[in-house]
């Protein structure tokens, strides 16, 4: 018997990165898996991919219905789309401040709005929000990402409020800088790539990324019959980014 046997999920942005490896994780521990994305055709093969915009409610709703119709319930939701902003207050203009904030809040209220009558009749209803380091540290030239990040963390915690009665459960998780194709186009665009990896690489602790699976494997956590105690929680998956304060490695020094 696998944990998630005879539980469904939904996995927005799973089309990619850490949605990806999350909806893989759950298919591989017995879920029923539905990827909601803008670009359903990257999802692999044993999921149902649906195409969403989670910042166009009708196209939210419609996606979610026809999700539910086809794992035949739902009982665990991951609000993982995102899209990230460069920039400090000053540099970022008014229309994509609203689209960020509409992609990366919002797109988490429509989801989670057309989801719920059908979690309250979930025997084991959670819900997991990827959050991210830059809602709990102040990094630089992110300004908006961070707004972003910051109310997705404070939407958890009332989330997670408002519905324990009705036995949701609601969590984050917290990445630090993660290898996926988003992190790839970031390196791709950067004047010397090689470097900024350098750089993103020794801004953790652990001298290195952190990987897709590592946050889908946080995140099934939190899905999981085994955290069901666990709700308005945040779980760091960063390398130390968070809560270390560790001296620069001295050279040659081994980082493991
Ligand atoms: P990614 O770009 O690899 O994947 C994101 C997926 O979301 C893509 O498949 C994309 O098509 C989909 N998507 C984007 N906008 C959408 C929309 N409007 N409607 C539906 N789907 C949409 O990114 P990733 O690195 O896997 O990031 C996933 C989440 O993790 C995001 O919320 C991001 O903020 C968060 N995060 C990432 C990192 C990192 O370093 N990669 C760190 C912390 C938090």
């Amino acid at each position: 018997m696998r944990d998630f046997d005879g539980l469904r999920a939904i996995v927005t942005g799973g089309a990619s990165g850490i949605g990806r490896a999350t909806a893989l994780l759950l298919r591989e521990r017995g879920a029923e898996v539905a990827v909601l994305d803008l670009d359903p055709d990257a999802a692999p093969e044993p999921l149902h991919a649906l195409r969403a915009d989670v910042a166009d409610d009708a196209s939210v709703r419609a996606a979610v219905a026809e999700a539910i119709g086809l794992l035949g319930g739902l009982d665990i939701l991951v609000n993982n789309a995102g899209i990230g902003a460069a920039g400090t207050v000053e540099d970022n203009p008014d229309e994509q401040w609203h689209r960020v904030l509409d992609v990366n809040v919002l797109g988490i209220v429509r989801t989670t709005r057309a989801a719920l009558p059908r979690l309250r009749a979930s025997n084991h209803a959670a819900i997991v929000n990827t959050c991210s380091i830059a809602a709990t540290a102040g990094l630089p030239q992110r300004a908006l990402y961070s707004a972003s990040k910051g109310a997705v963390l404070s939407l958890t915690l009332a989330m997670a409020a408002d519905h324990v009665r009705e036995g949701i459960r609601v969590n984050c998780v917290n990445p630090g800088t993660a290898d996926t194709p988003w992190v790839g186009r970031l390196l791709d665009a950067a004047d010397d790539p090689a470097a900024e990896r350098a750089a993103l690489n020794a801004r953790q602790p652990m001298g290195r990324l952190v990987t897709a699976d590592e946050v889908a494997a946080a995140i099934a956590y939190l899905a999981s019959p085994a955290a069901a105690s666990v709700t308005g929680t945040a779980l760091a998956v960063d390398g130390g980014m968070q809560g270390l304060r560790v001296r620069p490695a001295a050279t040659g020094e081994e980082t493991r």
